[in-house]
């Protein structure tokens, strides 16, 4: 039982970098690093361009335009950020934490945000560096403080995603670096589904879905986009009223949705099910003479046995993968019977 209140370890369910990162220097009770060490702990070498100094000399930092990079030096351990005002309103606006009205500089931040996307997707090392940042801080963790994170993160994914439709339309489309709905819904299911997970690779993920979705905000959706595959697309997931927060109650509670079939192939066993071999991947329905009513099917192609049978059955493929189990015998009988009595036949 976890005897923290989870409200103390959540100062804002906002889904800006200044909030999300505090969630991790709360739970391992380390100081926050000043907004230039923020940014630049959590993203390397894609905001801030560290420049040779005998770290003993304060040199104000410098924003190139045609860069999309701050130039600072080190003044002792820390990142000099002084001196430059232009700087302090960029970095403020990509944290989150701070408001200002500047429009010149949000316009910057969002270049900025472009460019950290655009990377993200098209430049093979990025993503695997972010990743190993990352792991160099989280795998230092005592086991304890690692479930603590985790536990944060969950319910963080929960308030933050019930925070963002507590606002109206209007509110949500004019606050600063508005999401559209779907970026927002997309990042959070990302994270949460990863939470679900409950291993090491999955708590990684979400933290990273958190880090980007955050910092970049509506950017995110070309990430998204792009490592779709890898995750489950939001419309597969399935829900009664399609809201964020009914599909991550899914995610959570898989037995208090029933499933819905609406084919009308109602003569196979698993109807609309599709079957590949666990050993060679092939499309096993399309096999000759594939039956889903014979316990076991054997793959033409490698000759590998593969049981049919409700206990098989996933989601999604990335379901599979991750052993997240959605469908029970049960649940897909009743869903047919429902169809049989609909279609009268
Ligand atoms: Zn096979």
């Amino acid at each position: 039982m976890n005897t923290h209140e989870p409200e103390q370890n959540i100062r804002q369910p906002e889904l800006r970098f200044g909030y999300v990162a505090d969630l991790y220097y709360t739970v391992t009770d380390t100081p926050v690093p000043k907004q230039l060490d923020l940014l630049n702990d959590w993203f390397p070498s894609l905001i801030i361009t560290e420049e040779d100094s005998n770290k003993l000399i304060k040199q104000a930092p410098e924003y190139i335009d045609t860069e999309r990079m701050i130039h600072a030096v080190r003044y002792h351990n820390y990142l000099y950020s002084g001196g430059n005002n232009r700087i302090t309103h960029i970095t403020g606006k990509l944290v989150g934490t701070a408001f200002s009205n500047l429009e010149k500089e949000r316009k910057t931040a969002e270049l900025i945000q472009k460019n950290i996307a655009r990377k993200i997707v098209n430049e093979m090392d990025v993503l695997p560096s972010l990743i190993d940042s990352i792991h160099e801080k989280i795998s230092c963790m005592e086991q304890e403080t690692m479930e603590e994170f985790h536990y944060t993160l969950y319910m963080f994914c929960l308030m933050c995603a019930e925070a963002y439709y507590e606002k109206d339309e209007w509110e949500r489309d004019t606050e600063l670096f508005p999401f559209d709905d779907e970026v927002f819904d997309q990042v959070i299911y990302n994270a949460f589904y990863q939470l679900q997970k409950y291993d090491y690779e999955g708590l990684l993920n979400a933290w990273l879905w958190l880090l980007c979705g955050s910092l970049l905000r509506n950017e995110c959706g070309r990430v998204c986009r792009t490592y779709d595959s890898s995750f489950v697309p939001l419309y597969k997931a399935p829900s009664e009223t399609g809201h964020l927060l009914d599909k991550l109650r899914y995610l959570v509670m898989p037995e208090e949705y029933e499933s819905i079939y609406t084919g009308n192939d109602l003569e196979d066993r698993f109807p609309g099910i599709e079957w590949y071999c666990d050993h060679c991947n092939d499309h096993l329905n399309e096999q000759k003479g594939f039956t889903d009513h014979l316990p076991v099917w054997q793959c033409r192609k490698c000759g590998y046995l593969n049981p049919i049978s409700a206990e098989q059955i996933y989601e999604t493929a990335e379901d599979h993968d991750n052993d997240i189990r959605r469908r029970t015998e049960e649940d897909l009988r009743s869903a047919i019977a429902r169809r049989k009595e609909e279609t009268g036949s």
